[in-house]
């Protein structure tokens, strides 16, 4: 947990979201600014900053994370049509909030290149 952490806040229910699959260790919640039909943002409940803060003891917050996002793909009906997973880290990844996160996206042609 982190005071000035927004994320961590959403997770101590401080700030509400609309929640969408949560287990002991994972919340995942809607982006409250949506880039496409689906986009639902996955976190690790404890609070680790950006990929860069991944070592041996935590690393398995992602598969969890992973788990979670494929779960969701298949309720949201987009597992078939595809999706895309996005972590940003740093400010050239443009991460604006500091609390690990994997965006979930999809319900719509995404293109490629990112901008
Ligand atoms: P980043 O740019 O760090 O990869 O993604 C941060 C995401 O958090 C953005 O897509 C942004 O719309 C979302 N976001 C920022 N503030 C809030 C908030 O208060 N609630 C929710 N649900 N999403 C937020
Ligand atoms: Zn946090």
């Amino acid at each position: 947990m982190s005071d000035n952490c927004l994320f961590c806040k959403i997770i101590n229910g401080d700030i509400p979201a609309d929640i969408v699959e949560q287990t002991a260790t994972t919340l995942a919640f809607c982006d409250i600014n949506p880039q496409a039909k689906t986009h639902v943002l996955i976190i690790p409940k404890v609070h680790i900053e950006s990929t860069r803060d991944l070592n041996d003891e935590n690393i398995h917050c992602l598969s969890e994370m992973a788990e979670m996002a494929n779960k969701i793909a298949k309720s949201e009906g987009i597992s078939e049509s595809g999706y895309r997973w996005v972590i940003n880290t740093g400010d050239d990844g443009g991460q604006t909030v500091h609390h690990l996160h994997l965006h979930l996206l999809g319900g719509r042609q995404l293109q490629w290149p990112p901008g």
